[in-house]
């Protein structure tokens, strides 16, 4: 089987490495070329586009920023839909609108081809070690088709919903994550503006009830003053939005993401958007 992996970029080059170990023959594609060199260096196939990487594999992954990234791939000129035939899958792992992605499975379908969305979470580290949580929405018989996939790159692997669903539970899944940034960024800065050991209060507050995956990961970066991204602060920002645009849809109300929302704005106004989530901090270290 012939996999194509189109998106290498922080957390697609450590997927595509981990399936290669894992015995994938894979076929990739990046808009960039740094990547794909690294990857041609260990003796994977380059496509030279994302039409010829759909002419040469049975199952496609995609894991790019956003929903007119994907749409654009997939469905644009030179695109994936013209290369594809009846009876091969495509995972979009990218973190999209669900509204998109059900319609993007839609023209898919038309010409034979099922869809996933599989979306991920445990970052740039779960990358590199394997050990993404994976939300997979779409038919079951599908999901278990393509599970030696999801097994190579991760260890919570749930068939979530129909399509689109996998992207539902990925963005409540990123609004608990940012709501989560902010606060810590809040209480270290109050801790820091009382005059209080702010490595201190994170030591106790991460072995107490306040303790969360997010202080253990980035707490330490901040304390560092390392703001590279794992995940890039304008991508969570991204993601607060499809949030707030999918509780629009259904006529529901998230105050606290809303804020939220606004807080991530107003840091990458700032010119924080590339720097990782944690550079948040940079933001309220703005309001003095
Ligand atoms: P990234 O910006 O590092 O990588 C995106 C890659 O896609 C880049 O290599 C870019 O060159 C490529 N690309 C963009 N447009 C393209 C196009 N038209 N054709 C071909 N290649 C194109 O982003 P990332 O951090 O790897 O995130 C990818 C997706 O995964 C996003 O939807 C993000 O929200 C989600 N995600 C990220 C993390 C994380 O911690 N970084 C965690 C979970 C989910």
């Amino acid at each position: 089987m012939k996999v194509g992996f189109i998106g290498l970029g922080i957390m697609g080059l450590p997927m595509a490495k981990n399936m290669v170990k894992s015995g994938f023959n894979l076929v990739v594609y990046n808009r960039s070329m740094k990547p794909v060199k690294e990857l041609n260096a260990i003796g994977v196939e380059a496509g030279s586009s994302p039409r010829d990487v759909a002419m040469k594999c049975d199952i496609l992954i995609t894991m790019l920023p956003d929903s007119p990234d994907v749409q654009e791939v997939v469905l644009g000129k030179g695109g994936v839909i013209e290369g594809v035939k009846p009876g091969m899958i495509l995972i979009d792992m990218s973190t999209i609108s669900p509204k998109v992605s059900v319609e993007i499975s839609e023209v898919l379908a038309e010409s034979g081809v099922e869809m996933l969305d599989a979306p991920v979470s445990g970052g740039q580290k779960g990358a590199i070690e394997g050990s993404l949580s994976i939300m997979v929405g779409g038919k079951k018989k599908i999901f278990e088709k393509c599970m030696p996939v999801f097994k190579s790159i991760g260890k919570t692997i749930v068939l979530v919903g129909g399509n689109g669903a996998g992207e539902t539970v990925k963005l409540c899944n990123q609004v608990i994550c940012a709501i989560n940034i902010v606060s810590m960024c809040e209480g270290m800065s109050l801790c820091r503006r009382a005059g209080v050991d702010v490595e201190k209060m994170i030591e106790v507050v991460n072995g107490g009830l306040g303790a969360s995956n997010i202080i253990a990961n980035l707490a330490p970066k901040i304390l560092e003053g390392d703001m590279a991204p794992g995940f890039k602060l304008r991508l969570q920002q991204k993601d607060l939005r499809l949030a707030l645009q999918l509780a629009e849809e259904l006529n529901f109300s998230m105050p606290v993401t809303g804020l939220t929302n606004q807080i991530f704005r107003i840091a990458e106004g700032k010119g924080l958007g590339e720097k990782g989530t944690q550079a948040l901090i940079e933001a309220y270290n703005l309001l003095g």
